[in-house]
């Protein structure tokens, strides 16, 4: 049972006293009059300029501008770090169909007149980051979405993908890429070509560009295909920071780095291909959006050529705080990245706008007397498209440091591609995100919480308090050092819509402009957001977690892993079950607790820091020094992602039933137990500090 997870309280804050929730209101106030949606505007504007890749000089400028600004705004110890990391542009990219027809791809995309930024000569052809360089003439085979199963069918159906160059579909369900990637390299084939179908985010969607939110003809998704599911960050420093000076593994022994030639394409390049594709026709949920007979393949013969320069360039984190004015060595870390494959409108220049008046705001109460009693981090990250490198490098340099002071870490990828709100966080601080919807006004004149639950039911979603905020978190962006291998809190936040220009070159400023968020309603709405719920964890007199919610999210994931497994009931549940319940009843028994404490008395944050410490320590419990089995890297034993990226929980006991690996499987059980048990006695030790 639920303890007040959600109840909404007009008396107290989550985690303040009566007196001090006053306060914190009146701070509030005064910060969510100060970010414009006209200033983010004109921020917008200039991020969007030009194209700014990592490793680029325009993102390597764009970095001097967020920390000159940073400096105006009056926050302290602005720092630029560099990481020598490898990067990816390409040196030349070309593909042709030579048989049975020839047709040569242009691997561009059209200029619009009615958006000059279509005809900037600085955008970039098609590429894949981190693909291999190579050059290869050899039949074509179409695999659907190139997941495993897609190359099962291929095999039943006599046809063998070893040599050949492969052609697959940015799919729905989606799966990373690089995935996509692997597997066809496990499959032996010589290429990749991954290309959008209309029907995932073209015409078959709704209105493309410039005439609607969807991708038009030509529209390329970019992206990087490096295993960053099996360790993110340089691959060439695996685990530790790509500072000066550091040790580097020779490049064939990183994991990380694809050994295929890879390319994207848009669906105006790859419908020839498809049209002469030949062979037996795939089946039925192969068929995509354009109006021709999909084929496995079997006449078609294609020429490759993909020659990448991924050579060592310094990547650039920009870094500032604001020194608490209680407790200067308990952090909170904001984090959005700057680089972007082309313009970055929405990916991820929405955030970094948001970001510089959520930023301008806290310099504004500053200047005001007003200072947070927690140190507020920001941290502008690079090469996140690359590998999450910028800000992997920096949190494998500051581990130490972040696994002590860090309380959470809030990323903000892409603020604002429409107006649907969704955030995820680890368990323990989705009851605060909804706390705080509510004392937030959406632009719909509503509240955010109200809004927020209009969206999800116009989405056909559950709008259940307990269910609004996606506590399954996978990987994919920024939060995934701080998450999966230091064991610190995470929330990340967006408000997503029709987006279907992804990673291409119409991710831009008219996008932004027609379809996005005219008006930079949500952009400023989500610096407001992002600025309160730094404010909350950095005043609370008590941090605040709902460990009771996290118990109970646990045991839905071991519930549903045991519905999964083998009906054999080869592992035995019940003790895991059981440490859940004492976590569970230990978390009550603190809720009420805090409670108490929080209404019985004008509390001294001073006299609680003991108590926050050891709520601080609840996170890093949940770590494995030996990190889950085959991927070291990944540390935290209730989250991971899947290789394709998607949620996975408890990753550990889940891959080991997965493969029917009992002796593994039970390993990870008593891990998991173990960590339960630890928190357990830290909660309890919590609850008797409090009553001291
Ligand atoms: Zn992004």
């Amino acid at each position: 049972m639920l303890l007040n997870a959600f109840g909404a309280n007009p008396q107290h804050l989550r985690g303040f006293s009566a007196e001090s929730g006053r306060s914190q209101i009146q701070i509030e106030t005064k910060f969510k009059l100060i970010p414009s949606p006209d200033e983010m505007k004109k921020h917008h504007r200039f991020l969007t300029a030009e194209p700014h890749p990592a490793g680029s000089e325009r993102n390597n400028e764009l970095a001097r501008y967020i920390a000159d600004l940073w400096k105006q705004q009056g926050w302290e110890d602005v720092t630029i770090r560099r990481y020598d990391v490898l990067n990816t542009f390409p040196r030349e990219v070309s593909c042709e169909l030579v048989s049975p027809i020839r047709y040569q791809t242009s691997l561009r995309e059209e200029p619009y007149d009615i958006d000059p930024d279509t005809k900037n000569p600085r955008v970039q052809s098609a590429y894949t980051g981190l693909s291999a360089s190579g050059e290869v003439t050899a039949p074509i085979v179409y695999a659907h979405s190139g997941n495993p199963e897609d190359y099962d069918l291929l095999r039943k159906n006599g046809i063998d993908v070893k040599g050949k160059i492969v052609m697959v579909r940015y799919s729905n369900p989606y799966s990373y890429r690089g995935f996509k990637a692997l597997t066809a390299e496990r499959e032996g084939a010589a290429a990749m070509i991954v290309y959008s179908d209309p029907q995932e985010d073209g015409f078959k969607r709704g209105k493309v560009f410039p005439d609607g939110p969807w991708g038009p003809e030509s529209h390329i998704q970019r992206g990087a295909i490096t295993y960053d599911f099996m360790v993110p960050g340089d691959p060439l420093t695996p685990g530790w920071a790509s500072v000066e000076g550091a040790k580097r593994i020779p490049i064939e022994q990183a994991k990380s780095i694809p050994k295929i030639i890879a390319l994207p394409m848009s669906w105006h390049d790859a419908k020839p291909f498809l049209e002469n594709m030949g062979g037996p026709e795939a089946p039925k949920d192969w068929q995509g959006g354009l109006p021709i007979k999909y084929r496995f393949g079997g006449n078609a013969r294609a020429h490759v050529k993909v020659d990448m320069d991924n050579s060592v360039r310094p990547n650039y984190v920009v870094e500032a705080r604001i020194r608490g004015s209680e407790f200067p060595d308990e952090w909170i870390v904001l984090g959005n990245h700057r680089d972007a494959w082309e313009f970055g409108a929405v990916d991820p220049s929405s955030g970094t706008a948001s970001m510089l008046e959520m930023s301008r705001a806290f310099g504004e109460l500053k200047k005001q007397g007003i200072k947070p009693k927690r140190t507020l981090v920001i941290c502008s990250w690079d090469g996140e498209e690359v590998g999450l490198t910028g800000s992997t490098e920096w949190g494998e340099q500051f581990a130490e440091e972040l696994t002590s002071k860090a309380i959470a870490y809030i990323n903000v990828d892409s603020s604002a591609s429409g107006p649907n709100f969704r955030p995820d966080a680890v368990a323990s601080l989705a009851p605060l995100i909804v706390e705080v919807s509510r004392s937030l006004d959406a632009p719909s004149g509503k509240s955010l919480y109200e809004e927020w639950k209009a969206s999800l039911s116009r989405q056909k979603k559950e709008t259940r308090d307990s269910v609004m905020v996606d506590t399954r978190i996978g990987s994919g962006s920024d939060h995934t050092v701080f998450l999966n291998f230091l064991g610190r809190p995470t929330i990340g936040l967006t408000f997503d819509g029709p987006y279907g220009v992804y990673h291409s070159m119409y991710d831009n400023f008219y996008w932004m402009n027609q379809f996005g968020d005219p008006g930079y309603r949500y952009h400023a709405l989500m610096s407001k957001l992002w600025g309160v719920l730094a404010l909350r964890l950095a005043n609370a007199d008590i941090l605040p977690f709902d460990f009771a919610f996290y118990a109970d999210n646990v045991r839905q994931f071991v519930d549903e892993l045991q519905k999964k497994s083998d009906p054999q009931k080869r592992f035995d549940f019940k003790p895991l079950l059981a440490r859940i319940a004492q976590f569970e009843s230990e978390a009550q028994v603190l809720n009420r607790a805090v409670e108490r404490k929080l209404e019985s008395e004008k509390s001294d944050s001073r006299a609680l820091s003991g108590l926050n410490q050891q709520l601080m320590r609840v996170e890093a419990n949940w770590l494995n020094p030996d990190g889950i089995p085959g991927r070291p890297w990944f540390k935290h034993i209730l989250y991971a992602a899947r290789y394709t990226y998607a949620h996975l929980e408890l990753p550990g006991l889940t891959e080991a039933i997965e493969k029917g690996d009992w002796q593994v499987a039970s390993q990870q059980g008593k891990i998991l137990e173990g960590a339960l048990e630890k928190n357990a006695a830290l909660l309890r030790a919590a609850t008797a500090e409090i009553s001291r």
